[in-house]
């Protein structure tokens, strides 16, 4: 097994570098280091620097603006000690021009210098030409959307969701399907994929065996949680957790996240009567539970399907039966009748919403969808700054897993998930009153929201469906509070999106109190009935 330098050893190293570079300059030194990196958070210099000044105090500091924002004068010459880096620093003060920031008058020398030059003159040109492009995308031609869709508008979900956030991801996924090149390595995507199939084969050996998930042993937990993990490993990415000894470790934390969590849901089942009903569901068109579909305005039908990680079912004293979904996650997720309402967020409330009519089928009763949730599936490190009883370790860590999502305000359904329940539950997102009632919150959704939330589920996705077909691909993504559709999207490079630009702006969703979500979806669906 290679192992890399000890810490010490680094350090040693390194400061002998230092050592080395500072030594061997004949005539001049020059110490520079950045102030801000570049999203412009600010950033301290090596103590290096600390010690320098403190050797030599008559030091003087200069600072050297990377751009020449603001400066006039000869505080600019630096900036053009070549053409090709004063072409790029007057591209962007051209573009001020434009903006109403009348440049600085070296810059129109600069200007002058360039034009007149006969070897940079294209190059300013092709810069002109630039400044007249409006980064904005014209809708496609129905005749090239018909090309890319076809007469059917086959969909997921979590699409629907992708073009809410912005039709430009969507179109670049969907409609261009662009991918990121694949690299071997494991990436979090594969780990996700390995944490569901390994819960799925968890829940079939379970049944397989006629053992029940709450009454499992600490042995048989790992036992099982190995031989899952032996039979996925060489799946993923054709057998790279043998590859290495990096990736045999990686295989053993990828063990213990399973058999962790295996475990958290064995309290679940221990403190309630929620049983799996189902897991790996798939609606839609070539699944086993019908998915949803519409006519668009184009006459064009949309199909949607998805897959529901793991239906529950439960029945009370009065023989009432009651629905969840649980949807695995190796990030942490949260869900506000907000995301829902913009459509940011529409997974949990349609797998519930397709689940609770084929339950009803199923099972020749009538079924009531009580809540969905996320589980996350990871191996949470715990802090405390004292030393922990083995019950408080254990509370402690079955918070670190307590689930996300909405549960219906019904205390049957809570009795059902977490039986004699008081005050904040350990394992879902509620917390009693102790008058009885269930604390007002962004998980807790009453009858009434939760009927008004799945009839706005339609409009949304008819919405987006006529958007998509009508060729809509504008760089348009959304801002919530500090969220923002280009956070993790990988298309960056192709949209060129900026801020700065006056023809990109962030599509503001403003924060709404949950009485005014109500009272919109109220009015949407007054609306549809005048229609
Ligand atoms: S980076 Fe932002 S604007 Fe560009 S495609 Fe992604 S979400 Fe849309």
């Amino acid at each position: 097994l290679e192992l890399g330098l000890s810490g010490e050893r680094r350090l040693f190293n390194e400061q002998f570098l230092i050592y080395t570079a500072l030594t061997r300059p004949s005539e001049r030194l020059w110490l520079s280091y950045p102030l801000a990196d570049e999203g412009g958070a600010s950033l301290l210099p090596s103590p290096v620097i600390k010690r320098v000044r403190r050797l030599f105090p008559q030091l003087e500091v200069e600072e050297h603006p990377l751009t020449p924002d603001n400066l006039e004068g000869e505080a600019v010459l630096p900036y053009l000690a070549h053409p090709s880096q004063a072409l790029d620093h007057l591209a962007v003060r051209l573009r001020e021009a434009i903006l109403d920031r009348p440049p600085a008058p070296i810059w129109w020398d600069t200007y002058s210098y360039l034009m007149l030059s006969s070897r940079w003159r294209p190059a300013l040109l092709q810069v002109i030409a630039s400044l007249k492009r409006q980064n904005v995308e014209e809708p496609l031609t129905p005749a090239l959307v018909r090309r890319l869709y076809g007469k059917t508008l086959r969909a997921s979900i979590s699409r629907i969701e992708s073009y809410h956030a912005c039709p430009f991801a969507f179109f670049s996924a969907y409609g261009l399907r662009l991918k990121e090149r694949p690299i071997y390595q494991l990436a979090a995507l594969d780990m996700g994929n390995f944490f569901h199939d390994a819960m799925d084969r968890f829940v079939l050996e379970l049944e397989k065996q006629g053992l029940d998930w709450g009454e499992l042993s600490e042995e048989q937990y790992g036992q099982l949680t190995r031989q899952i993990v032996d039979q996925l490993s060489p799946e993923i990415q054709n057998h790279i957790l043998d590859s290495s000894s990096r990736y045999r470790h990686i295989a053993r934390k990828l063990t213990r996240t399973v058999e962790r969590s295996a475990r958290v849901l064995g309290r679940h089942a221990r403190r309630g009567k929620f049983r799996p009903m189902g897991v790996e569901l798939v609606f839609g068109p070539e699944g086993q539970i019908p998915g949803l579909s519409f006519t668009l305005a184009d006459g064009t039908r949309m199909e949607l399907a998805g897959r529901i990680d793991r239906l529950d079912v439960a029945t009370d004293e009065d023989g009432q039966t009651y629905l969840r979904v649980i949807d695995y996650k190796s990030g942490s997720s949260k869900l506000t009748p907000l995301e829902v309402y913009y459509g940011l967020k529409l997974q949990l409330l349609t797998y519930l919403h397709v689940a609770e009519k084929w339950a009803a089928q199923q099972l020749a009763d009538k079924v009531k969808g009580v809540g969905a949730f996320y589980f996350r599936i990871y191996d949470p490190l715990q802090k405390t700054d004292q030393p922990l009883a083995a019950g408080d370790a254990e509370k402690l860590g079955l918070e670190s897993y307590r689930m996300e999502g909405f549960l219906v305000n019904d205390p049957t359904a809570v009795e059902l998930m977490d039986e004699g329940l008081k005050g904040r539950s350990q394992l879902i997102p509620v917390i009693i009153n102790k008058d009885g009632s269930l604390r007002k919150s962004d998980s807790i959704w009453n009858e009434e929201e939760l009927v008004q939330l799945r009839q706005h589920l339609e409009r949304q996705f008819i919405a987006a469906g006529n958007e998509i077909m009508q060729g809509n691909i504008a760089i348009a993504p959304y801002r919530l509070a500090k969220e923002t559709a280009c956070r993790f999207c990988t298309y960056r490079a192709i949209c060129q999106f900026d801020a700065l630009l006056p023809e990109n702006s962030y599509r503001w969703l403003p924060k709404l109190p949950r009485e005014e979500i109500m009272a919109r979806l109220e009015q949407a669906k007054g609306g549809e009935e005048h229609e």
